[in-house]
């Protein structure tokens, strides 16, 4: 049996694109080959490349003057990339310091610039978003980044903030989960295995506008026009990773697209959080206005209920609830594929433990 999957990445992938993957795993279509054995030079390949970023520009609404990249090294390559393309050791960027991931994203930025953090909310253990009026921007950054969905905390930032500086964004855990208007970022970046497919490939979306204004030099595979020029394929791409987010995309698209699935995923958070803030025996840990809709965080009000809780999910086919080993407590991943189904079976459990304890 298939578990109901909480994790926070990798994470749940939709059981029908999963069957598919099966059915064509060792000869895709008619070419007598798994699509792992052939050339990713290959006309079927390049069509499944294809594929997945026209789909990926319909379905987010990408417009002209943007690329969109299929690019390996996960989230965290960009953590480098971002710094080495748009800025220098003698200029300066802005970042919003939110989180674990924002962290990760200052600390390898300094390598490569100057980093101006605008505000952090790192003293009350990111439980809360900085308030934008508490922003402290450079009018000479050369791009502001932020994380607008902080993974491991559960923190969120709602809406992109109206600023001046071209606007970066980590979207790995909210990426395909609600509307996004593109043209209000220059950047923005995901790696897939969070709501788009496998690990493996990492999503970058760039405006054309911002590229080429460094002096630096830029190793070939960490220059994004270099990737612009060769269309993702400056060497052999994760064409597994890449062949199984051209599956998600069209199942996302197949079921009614971001504004269909942003309704489910509302759905799924208005159902756990109510639960959170009904059960006296659960709190939840971040502030209500800056809680994430793709992970929510939470703690029991008494810690030694933690075995007969952990015994509950797991008996209900639960798996993936335990929060981030950095921080603890329980952690819900409610990514696209997670069934509405899966949130109520938690909620179930969570009462179930209420009346045991009654
Ligand atoms: C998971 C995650 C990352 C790290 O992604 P990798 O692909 O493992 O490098 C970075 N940022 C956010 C917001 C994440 O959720």
């Amino acid at each position: 049996m298939r578990v109901r999957n909480f994790c926070a990445g990798p994470a749940v992938i939709p059981e029908a694109v999963l069957e598919e993957v099966k059915s064509e795993l060792l000869a895709w279509g008619d070419s007598g080959m798994s699509i792992m054995e052939m050339s990713h030079r290959s006309s079927i390949f390049d069509e499944v490349a294809m594929t997945a970023k026209k789909d990926f520009i319909d379905l987010m609404s990408v417009p002209d003057d943007y690329d969109v990249l299929f690019l390996q090294g996960g989230a965290t390559q960009q953590f480098s990339m971002i710094p080495m393309n748009f800025s220098s050791k003698t200029e300066s960027a802005d970042y919003l310091l939110s989180g674990t991931w924002s962290k990760k994203a200052i600390s390898e930025g300094l390598k490569f610039s100057n980093i101006n953090v605008v505000a952090s909310s790192e003293e009350g253990n990111f439980t809360s978003a900085p308030e934008i009026e508490t922003w402290n921007l450079d009018s000479k950054a050369k791009y502001f980044h932020y994380a607008p969905n902080e993974t491991i905390q559960g923190v969120a930032i709602h809406n992109p903030p109206e600023i001046d500086s071209p606007i970066i964004a980590d979207m790995s855990s909210v990426i395909l989960s609600e509307p996004i208007d593109v043209s209000k970022f220059s950047l923005i970046y995901a790696g897939a295995q969070k709501n788009m497919g496998p690990a493996g490939t990492t999503l970058v979306i760039v405006k054309e506008e911002i590229l080429g204004k460094v002096t630096r030099h830029i190793p070939t595979m960490l220059n994004y026009q270099a990737h612009i020029a060769k269309e993702s394929m400056a060497n052999t791409p994760a064409v597994f990773a890449v062949y199984v987010s051209m599956l998600n995309l069209q199942w996302l698209k197949d079921i009614g697209g971001i504004s269909f699935i942003e309704e489910v995923n509302n759905k799924k958070a208005a159902l756990l959080y109510a639960e959170i803030d009904r059960n006296p025996l659960f709190k939840g840990i971040v502030a209500k206005e800056d809680r994430s809709t793709m992970n929510a965080t939470f703690n029991l009000t008494d810690p030694a209920l933690a075995a007969p809780f952990d015994a509950l999910w797991k008996v209900a086919g639960i798996n993936g609830l335990n929060g981030h080993r950095s921080v603890g407590g329980y952690r819900a991943s409610m990514y696209n594929a997670l069934p509405l189904h899966s949130v109520q079976v938690l909620v179930d459990v969570m009462q179930a433990l209420e009346n045991e304890q009654a």
